[in-house]
């Protein structure tokens, strides 16, 4: 492939919203750019054409635009840990323009860490490298694990420093890909003001890119709520703790958003947390499903201000949020099934998935190790008195009697490798010293999680004592 720049197929529909939904400015460039990653996979998917490498680094630090893009800040508000702040908005974000890929889909390309915005309040605008990695590796792995989620596209730093509670640290810029960044926060912000003409173009805007058979409020919530109980019931599935469950980290599209103090759970434990801003919990692991029940609450409040008959659509509107925990159950039922070999786990299967999860948190048991070894063997002994686990082990074998081939449905949903705390801090360490090999190891292993793969078993490894990372930070 020759030529000057990077060819991106851009078509923006965003920008022809109101002026209301956002304001038009371009990434503020940085020193020294230099790429670290640029994901060819995605961007052959996305129709983007990679000319030389040359060219990427200051397109991909916002140093140069490419031909096409509308770059703005969009605005948005949010419940903050219940706590709701009327206006918050990209503060470090600038959305370059969206591009029609090859499947007719649309999507979202965002610098993340390009410059501050009038949405900044106290922040600088900028990312340091960590999180910039972090995001990278884990979007990544979320969607080969078959998680909806943002993807990364391309991380460069650029050779400015940053400053953070550790001190001064390398910047770098993530350019994010997502199918739209509208969150319950952006319905949020309208209906916040009273300002229903612009809620109502919002509604129609998210309608015709997410929902284009729904015929208005009701339907595009019903979708919403449904996308997101199949999400939570994904991340429950795989031990994932996103942390920071704001509405404004909440979308619209159904895809994970926002990697900041995430993990993957190591030892099991329903009430895990990891942010250290979330003292009281509300963010833990067990608590997820009853978040985003919550959260769904929030958006069905700003539509029905949008329906002719308020007080009517309430009742119906409160219909669909009552029926969300048991979707997310039924959801949860079947992707937990899987993992220990029922092709189709009824109500009364329940017990056997509860008990086992409850013999974990006992026992101290690795969650993703644990699963993987109920079909490669060994899952005893994973736990501190594996005898617990015999008991479990004969009811289970004896449902599993019936079973046509459980081994096939456990493999697939049971991952090898996922992308440990412990292993992002220290791939995290490497990078800040220059050495960006084990973030390029983290993704191609990352890349076929449900692949045993020879020479990588040290990444199953859960963290010994002296490795647990207790806490994650705001990744800012
Ligand atoms: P987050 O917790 O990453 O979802 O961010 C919450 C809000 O804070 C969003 O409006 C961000 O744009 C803003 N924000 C976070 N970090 C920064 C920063 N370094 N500079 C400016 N704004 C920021
Ligand atoms: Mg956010």
């Amino acid at each position: 492939m020759t030529g000057m720049t990077l060819n991106i197929p851009f078509d923006n529909s965003y920008g022809r919203l109101p002026s209301s939904f956002y304001t038009r400015l371009s990434p503020v460039p940085v020193k020294t750019p230099e790429l670290i990653a640029f994901n060819h996979a995605l961007a052959e998917s996305l129709g983007i054409m990679a000319a030389d490498e040359e060219a990427l680094a200051p397109l991909f630090a916002g140093n140069t635009l490419p031909e096409g893009a509308d770059p703005l800040a969009q605005v948005y508000a949010g419940h903050q840990f219940g706590g709701f702040t009327p206006q918050l908005g990209d503060g470090r974000a600038i959305l370059m323009g969206e591009v029609r890929t090859p499947s007719g889909a649309r999507v979202d390309i965002q610098l993340k860490g390009s410059g501050p915005t009038p949405y900044s309040r106290q922040g600088d605008g900028r990312a340091w490298l960590g999180p910039v990695l972090r995001e990278y590796v884990v979007s990544e792995a979320m969607h080969a694990l078959g998680v909806p989620t943002t993807r990364a596209l391309a991380a460069v730093s650029t050779g400015e420093r940053v400053y953070r509670e550790q001190g001064a640290l390398p910047g770098a810029v993530l350019t994010r890909v997502a199918a739209s960044h509208i969150r319950v926060g952006t319905f949020q912000f309208f209906a916040a003001r009273r300002d229903k003409p612009a809620l109502r173009a919002l509604l129609d805007y998210a309608i015709e890119r997410h929902d284009p058979e729904a015929k208005g409020p009701e339907d595009l919530l019903r979708a919403v709520c449904d996308r997101q109980a199949r999400l939570i019931a994904q991340w429950m599935s795989l031990g994932f703790i996103h942390g920071v469950m704001n509405t404004d980290n909440t979308t619209i599209s159904g895809e994970t958003i926002d990697y900041g103090p995430c993990a993957f759970m190591d030892q099991y434990h329903p009430d895990q947390v990891y942010s250290f801003i979330d003292s009281h919990g509300r963010y833990a692991f067990s608590n997820q499903p009853n978040v985003i029940v919550w959260n769904m609450a929030q958006l069905a409040s700003a539509l029905v201000l949008l329906m002719p008959d308020e007080e009517k659509a309430v009742e119906s509107f409160t219909q669909i949020i009552h029926a969300m925990p048991a979707q997310i159950t039924e959801r949860w039922r079947q992707l937990l099934g899987r993992k220990i070999g029922l092709a189709e786990a009824t109500a009364g299967d329940e017990p056997l998935i509860t008990d086992l999860l409850t013999a974990m948190a006992e026992g101290r048991a690795d969650f993703t190790n644990t699963f993987r070894a109920l079909v490669d063997g060994g899952a005893r002994d994973q736990f501190l008195d594996p005898a617990a686990f015999d008991a479990w082990e004969a009811r289970w074998r004896k449902r599993l009697g019936s079973e046509a081939d459980p081994d096939a449905l456990m493999r697939a949903a049971n991952p090898v490798f996922i992308p440990r705390n412990h292993r992002i801090e220290e791939m995290i360490a490497a990078a800040v010293d220059g050495d960006f090999a084990p973030f390029e190891r983290l993704n191609r292993v990352l890349a076929h999680p449900y692949e045993p793969q020879p020479g990588a078993a040290d990444l199953t490894r859960p963290p010994e004592p002296h490795e647990v990372v207790r806490q994650t930070f705001c990744g800012t």
